[in-house]
């Protein structure tokens, strides 16, 4: 069987043109960037992937520098998404430099000496680089993104399409693979359409990432929202009876949050809510997780944590909160919350629920509301000690 490079590269450009179109429809409709970015991607490949598959009927030069600059333009924008989806800068000034030096160095060995191997391999060195880089962005991701299958997924897969890349080039450097069978024999063949396939799937992978934020998130203060965050209480719920170990839930309440509302503006209730969301996570331990129900009620779920421990961390988020929630939109707003504490001991007694949990948890929530807000109940519990001398321990671990 013979394997004819030039029409699969054509044939991949087509897909990778049809993908970006999807994507950029996407973008625009979810007001999505790491989207957008990764569809620019597609697109220069599809370019670059044209110009090469067309070598035979274009100039040399043109087909060589400009094709596999755009590939490497492309692979590049590969990081800028994912880092752009994290929240970050998407450097696309280094994209742009490192395509433009690839094409300057490929321009010269075309000049002088019209070197072959050396092309193969530098090219596929920096096409190698920009997917582990990426590969590396996904797997180091924000934490809330740690257990996200299709971030996983995407992860491997970019680091296959670097590791065939990295392959090709160790093999033409070694001389184990002959310049002209990486070039335009089989294995070029297997490789193009390796990388037609692990494309698509990191395509669909990535896709399904951004609808799955897109699906949990919380949009006023990108937290989990309602729904995700009651999934992931069952998931842990499961987890935490088959291991027999604790878990904890607390219920968090703005206190008098109306009254915030009615006092400064509705954007004002707003941002306090935002900045709740911001400042929240810092009193919490990795794997814990924190949503918003909905309103001015949030959710955390602490996995293994005992009644003491969630008390601990309830005291220090209730004090962050009084403490950051003080002047917020250059208001004094002094909002503060009160929260109410349910524990999943690691012997339970028999037929617990997630359910049964939330509630007696909202039980506590409701009491700490009637015993004067700001503060913390364990449900089954009278209140620990006395708020001020609690305060007075808290500060130390919060500082
Ligand atoms: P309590 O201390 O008993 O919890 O009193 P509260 O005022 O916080 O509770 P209440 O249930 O009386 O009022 C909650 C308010 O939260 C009413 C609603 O207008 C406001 N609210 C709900 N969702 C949002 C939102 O997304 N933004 C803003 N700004 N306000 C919201
Ligand atoms: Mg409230
Ligand atoms: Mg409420």
């Amino acid at each position: 069987m013979t394997l004819h490079v030039p029409t699969i590269l054509l044939t991949s450009a087509m897909m990778n043109a049809l993908i970006a179109a999807l994507q950029l429809f996407i973008s625009h409709r979810l007001q999505n960037v790491a989207l957008a970015y990764w569809a620019l991607c597609n697109v220069a490949v599809a370019t670059g992937a044209t110009l090469l598959g067309l070598r035979a009927e274009i100039p040399l030069v043109v087909s060589v520098v400009l094709g596999n600059g755009l590939l490497l333009f492309g692979l590049g924008l590969v990081l800028s998404g994912v880092r752009s989806f994290d929240g970050k800068t998407p450097r696309l000034g280094l994209v742009a430099a490192i395509a433009a030096l690839g094409m300057g160095l490929l321009f010269l060995s075309l000049h002088f000496g019209d070197n072959l191997g050396q092309r193969i391999i530098l090219i596929s060195l920096l096409i190698a680089g920009w997917c582990l880089l990426a590969a590396i962005a996904l797997h180091r991701g924000p934490e809330r993104d740690h257990w996200s299958f299709a971030r996983s997924v995407c992860s491997v897969l970019i680091s296959a399409m670097g590791g065939l890349y990295a392959a090709r080039a160790l093999a033409v450097a070694t001389g184990w693979l002959s310049t002209e069978n990486a070039y335009a024999g089989t294995p070029q063949a297997v490789l193009v359409l390796s990388g037609l396939a692990i494309g698509i799937g990191w395509n669909f992978c990535s896709l399904y990432m951004v609808l799955d934020r897109f699906a949990s998130t919380d949009e006023l203060t990108g937290l989990l929202n309602r729904r995700t965050t009651l999934l992931r209480g069952r998931h842990l719920f499961d987890d935490a009876i088959a291991r027999r170990s604790a878990m904890s839930i607390l219920m968090v309440d703005l206190d008098h949050f109306k009254s915030i509302n009615d006092r400064f503006g509705h954007h004002v209730g707003d941002a306090v809510l935002h900045r709740f969301a911001d400042v929240a996570p810092r009193g919490l331990r990795f794997g814990d997780v924190i949503g918003r129900l909905g309103g001015e009620e949030f959710c955390v779920l602490l996995p293994g944590a005992d009644s003491d421990t969630a008390w601990k961390l309830g005291e220090r988020l209730r004090l962050i909160a009084e403490l950051e929630l003080r002047v917020v939109a250059s208001r004094p707003v002094h909002a503060t919350v009160t929260i109410g504490i349910a524990t999943l001991p690691a012997d339970p007694p028999a037929g617990p629920s997630l359910a049964s949990l939330i509630r007696a948890a909202d039980e506590a929530l409701y009491l700490g509301k009637a015993e004067g807000r700001n503060r913390v109940l364990v449900a089954g519990r009278p209140p620990a000690r006395d708020p001020d001398a609690v305060e007075a321990d808290m500060r130390g671990i919060c500082a």
